[in-house]
């Protein structure tokens, strides 16, 4: 199964024409999944390869305008595409508190009568996600009424053993939120396929003298299996080891994690993406307002043993290479700040239509 990842925004504070805001898309099996929506996310999807059409989940990792203010002119846009005569799975939108509210006073006020169903699911913060000042209690804005093509969804608080909110476990994916440091209460999120089974071990089966038919198969699917001799033969002596998923973290912005449950989430991922809106030499003011420099995502991203750290969210002054004018900064000395924290270990630079690939796992 493909699954690769695209960034469609990588400035920070407002887009401009060398960086679109917060927006990025995993693609898994043709579905699209998009984490963060900021202002001109729908133009950046018509520049791309993706289709917009495809998104059947949204992430919003905190209500700062850079992440969500491109959400509304989405929605709408799908909507022109799509037709009332096809039914579409409702797409899930997954965010902090007051999210919910949010699109409903939008859509209301606009008019708008979406032709496909949508559902929000509500995060709801705690009070350490950002300074005491700047927390704001929402619960008064919940209402009961559900506007037309609106899926009531959940709202979801952490779960006190996790330390994690779990979105999404199915047969495929887990999908969690885990709490982060910032100006207002941020989210990370975890996206991280399921082991899969094994394959058949053709010695351990001749050595058994199991043949091959359909016992195979059940053996396959976990099925214990008694032989006409009566010797029980459980799945777990035939198999290999397990399959790891692929594991994806995406930090929406932060100056720091709130608890060590991010670290565990986060541990060993194949890919994590951590914001660098200001460069080392700025870390006091970046820490002031809630953010992250090169130095403080590697430590991170060290701390967790991530194969691949991809910064993004850069301020509007760090320009991407080839694009760089009189005054600009170029943005490769934040690469070299995040890679003399990992020993070397390659940074990428997230820039507007850059696409990674995750490849699959193999047998460990
Ligand atoms: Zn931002
Ligand atoms: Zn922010």
């Amino acid at each position: 199964m493909s699954m690769d990842i695209t960034f469609l925004g990588t400035g920070s504070a407002y887009p401009s024409p060398t960086r679109g805001a917060s927006a990025l898309v995993i693609r898994s099996e043709g579905e699209c999944w998009l984490f963060d929506c900021g202002e001109g996310t729908q133009t950046q999807f018509m520049k791309s390869h993706l289709k917009a059409g495809r998104i059947t989940k949204i992430f919003i990792t905190h209500l700062h305008g850079d992440h969500f203010f491109g959400l509304p002119g989405l929605l709408c846009t799908i909507n022109l595409q799509s037709s009332s005569t096809t039914s579409k799975q409702p797409v899930d939108i997954y965010g902090p508190l007051g999210l919910r509210n949010f699109i409903w006073r939008t859509l209301e006020l606009s008019h708008t009568q979406l032709l496909f169903p949508y559902v929000v699911h509500e995060l709801v913060p705690t009070p350490d996600q950002c300074p005491t000042e700047e927390f704001k209690e929402l619960s008064y804005m919940d209402r009961d009424e559900v506007i037309s093509k609106e899926v009531q969804g959940r709202t979801l608080h952490l779960d006190p053993v996790e330390n994690a909110y779990t979105l999404v476990n199915n047969q495929q994916f887990v999908m969690k939120a885990f709490r982060l440091f910032h100006r207002i209460p941020s989210f990370g999120f975890l996206v991280e396929e399921q082991q899969r089974t094994g394959k058949l071990n053709a010695q351990k089966l001749k050595d058994l003298g199991i043949q091959p038919g359909p016992i195979y198969g059940k053996l396959k699917n976990g099925v214990t299996i008694v032989l006409e001799n009566g010797v029980i033969i459980s799945p777990s002596d035939v198999l290999d080891e397990p399959i790891p998923g692929r594991k994806i973290c995406i930090l929406g912005d932060c100056s720091g994690v709130v608890g060590d449950e991010a670290m565990k989430l986060c541990y060993k991922a194949d890919l994590l993406v951590h914001e660098a809106t200001l460069d080392d030499t700025q870390m006091d003011k970046a820490k002031e307002h809630g953010h992250s420099t090169p130095k403080m995502a590697a430590e991170f991203a060290k701390l967790c043993k991530v194969k691949k750290l991809v910064l993004t969210h850069f301020s509007q002054r760090y320009k991407p290479a080839g694009q760089i004018g009189e005054g600009d900064i170029d943005v490769m000395a934040l690469k070299r700040q995040a890679e003399s924290v990992l020993n070397g270990q390659e940074v990428t630079l997230a820039e507007d239509f850059m696409t990674i690939e995750i490849p699959g796992k193999k047998q460990k």
